[in-house]
């Protein structure tokens, strides 16, 4: 008997139902602990994505007020300067500068047990510009931090 199976379909339908199999191709969950971490180092956004959804979890048992966390993206160039300005606006601020256009997205402060989502315009990422994600909390940017890379 022959098998009627084409190499190339096969690759096709693959290439189709992977992306699908995570949360979606354009959205990312990351959870964050009491132990100050980030579950993933890295995040990839394909270009063909229009909007990318990023949920963060704070996946801990302390308050806010004690080890917040939040999900900031900015060029990795900008992130010191974003973080320093941070702190000084606060926990009322989200601990962002109201208004920072450095800041590409973000989501607000949360505590143990909390989760929050944002979106932003794939449109916005350039091709090539280095990109990072960081917790703005007091102190906390220099262990929670990762890489954001707009992929092909
Ligand atoms: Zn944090």
């Amino acid at each position: 008997m022959r098998i009627r199976r084409h190499p190339l379909v096969l690759a096709v339908a693959f290439a189709l139902a992977g992306p699908a199999l995570a949360a979606g191709p354009c959205e990312a969950e990351i959870d964050s602990t009491d132990a100050m971490q980030f579950t993933k180092a890295t995040l990839s956004v394909p270009a063909s994505c229009k909007q990318f959804k990023v949920t963060l979890k704070h996946v801990g048992k302390l308050p806010k007020a004690a080890m917040g966390h939040n999900w900031v993206l900015a060029k990795t160039s900008d992130l010191a300067g974003v973080a320093s300005d941070g702190i000084a606006a606060g926990l009322p601020n989200d601990y962002l500068k109201p208004g920072d256009a450095r800041v590409i997205a973000a989501t607000k402060i949360i505590g143990g047990g909390e989760s929050a989502s944002v979106s932003f315009d794939v449109a916005k990422l350039k091709a090539g510009e280095a990109y990072s994600y960081f917790c703005s909390f007091p102190g906390h940017s220099g262990i929670m931090k990762g890489t954001l890379t707009l992929a092909k």
